[in-house]
């Protein structure tokens, strides 16, 4: 049998708990009537107004202090920060390496010397380009076997993932020589409601695929499939993730110095596939006609130097064996409640219905 943890007594700290993925991690946590949390971040329109368990804290990473003042009042520091958005990898490398490498480092040589314990959300980019079987079929990702393959430095779409491997290395390092007490975890793809943001309403440029179809079926704009939309992935829901990474929290010893994929293997699909499928349940939903979908170069696109990652798969083996988990949600039943999300959110601001 596994341990599992007693939350009641913990105090958890999400830094960028005001995003997707750790305002979802938020929610779920102050749903079960358990720990403290608090939420490091410089926006928290994501999170509930109010919670007795939750403390908001207006602050950014680098703030001086901050990251000292969280390891020592925290028991686990879930570490959320991040910009993993495509299009500024090869745009802003610079910030990227900032954000995903340069800014964690102090956090994780101090969760390191405090003995704290730290959940760090890493990337599925890190695997980069996926490895194939000597007849040439696409491998799943597994965290403790597969080589980590990216381009040339010239596309530096793969700043991002080198950023967010270094980081890995030094986590995995200070756990190996320094004993820092660790899981990190490996999301493929998850999607929901309150992913990103819409561009030109509460954000800029050029967000992930899910919002980038979402703005164009509001706005009645083509939804643009780069490169004919060939590329798959395997999407997963974002409460199948919080239910996973709940259970890595309530799973210390089960977890310590190991690192997992989130994932659904089973929604492997292509981009087309996903803007075929959200366009035609908008169209249901919202009662308008289906928009239409083109197909531009991903120069064009993203410009240059960025790079497509053909297909991603996650072994999801040691997830289900160390965590008693499985991911629920088929890509079907994602939609409904991410049109919704938009929908409420955003309709206000979209060009009316003519
Ligand atoms: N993509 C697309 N249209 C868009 C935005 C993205 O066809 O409006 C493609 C992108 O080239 C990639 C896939 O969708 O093949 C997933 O993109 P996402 O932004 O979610 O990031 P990634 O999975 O590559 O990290």
């Amino acid at each position: 049998m596994k341990e599992i943890k007693d939350l009641t007594a913990e105090k958890i700290t999400i830094l960028g708990g005001g995003g997707f993925l750790g305002s979802h991690l938020a929610r779920a946590l102050l749903e079960r009537d358990c720990c403290k949390v608090r939420v490091v971040d410089l926006s928290m329109d994501k999170l509930p107004e109010k919670h007795e368990r939750l403390e908001k804290i207006e602050a950014s990473v680098d703030d001086g202090g901050v990251i000292a003042e969280v390891v020592s009042w925290s028991d686990i520091v879930v570490s959320a920060t991040a910009i993993c958005n495509p299009a500024v990898y090869n745009t802003d490398p610079a910030a990227v390496i900032q954000a995903n490498f340069t800014h964690l480092e102090p956090l994780v040589k101090r969760c390191a010397r405090s003995g704290k314990r730290l959940i760090h959300f890493s990337t599925c980019e890190v695997y980069g380009h996926p490895q194939r079987s000597p007849s040439g079929q696409i491998l799943p990702m597994n965290e403790d076997s597969t080589p980590l393959t990216m381009g040339p430095i010239s596309k530096e779409r793969w700043s991002y993932a080198a950023a967010k491997q270094l980081l890995e290395r030094l986590i995995y390092g200070c756990g190996r020589h320094e004993g820092l007490d660790y899981t990190i975890v490996r999301p493929f793809n998850v999607i929901g409601p309150r992913m990103d943001y819409m561009p030109g309403v509460d954000g800029e440029g050029t967000p992930r695929v899910l919002a980038c179809f979402m703005r164009a079926l509001l706005f009645r704009e083509p939804l643009r499939l780069v490169d004919g939309g060939r590329a798959r992935r395997a999407f997963s829901y974002v409460t199948d993730f919080t239910d996973a990474v709940v259970r890595i929290i309530e799973r210390p010893s089960a977890c310590q110095r190991q690192i997992i994929n989130i994932g659904c293997p089973d929604n492997d699909i292509t981009i087309k596939e996903l803007a075929v499928r959200l366009r035609e349940k908008y169209a249901a939903m919202c009662a308008v006609p289906p928009s239409a979908i083109v197909s531009v170069s991903s120069e064009e696109f993203y410009g240059p130097g960025y790079e497509d990652v053909e297909r991603r798969i996650p072994d999801i083996d040691k997830a289900r064996a160390l965590l008693d988990w499985e991911p629920r949600t088929p890509i079907d039943e994602m939609l409904g409640p991410i049109i919704e999300d938009y929908v409420t959110r955003y309709a206000p601001f979209c060009p009316a219905k003519s």
